[in-house]
């Protein structure tokens, strides 16, 4: 192999991992930010079922009739149980 073949393949590859590790950090910042979401149920909830069924990520679940976010580290923050909510009693805070 002639050194400049052996030279590309060398920066070809650090690139590479370097691009790696960058998706990575980004990945592991994304997961860190996620779980600085917070997720507030007003008492006013009737217990409808709309968080429940309009979650992608499944994060509510009922218990005695209110709705309670069980699982707030999973959120998305897509906000579509808050503009779905019909008594307006979720609020998500970033
Ligand atoms: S959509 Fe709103 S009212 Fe319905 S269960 Fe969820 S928080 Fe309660
Ligand atoms: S913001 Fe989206 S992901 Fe987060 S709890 Fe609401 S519906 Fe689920």
């Amino acid at each position: 192999m002639a050194v400049e073949d052996f030279f590309y393949d060398y920066v070809k590859n650090v690139v590479k991992y370097l691009n790696a590790f960058i998706l990575q950090f980004r990945i592991q910042k994304n997961i860190e930010d996620t779980k600085m979401v917070k997720i507030i149920i007003d008492p006013k909830c009737s217990g409808c079922e709309t968080c429940v069924n309009t979650c992608p990520v499944m994060v509510y679940e009922t218990k005695d009739g209110k709705a309670v976010a069980v699982k707030a580290e999973e959120c998305l923050v897509c906000r579509a149980c808050e503009a779905q909510c019909p008594e307006g009693a979720i609020q998500i805070i970033e």
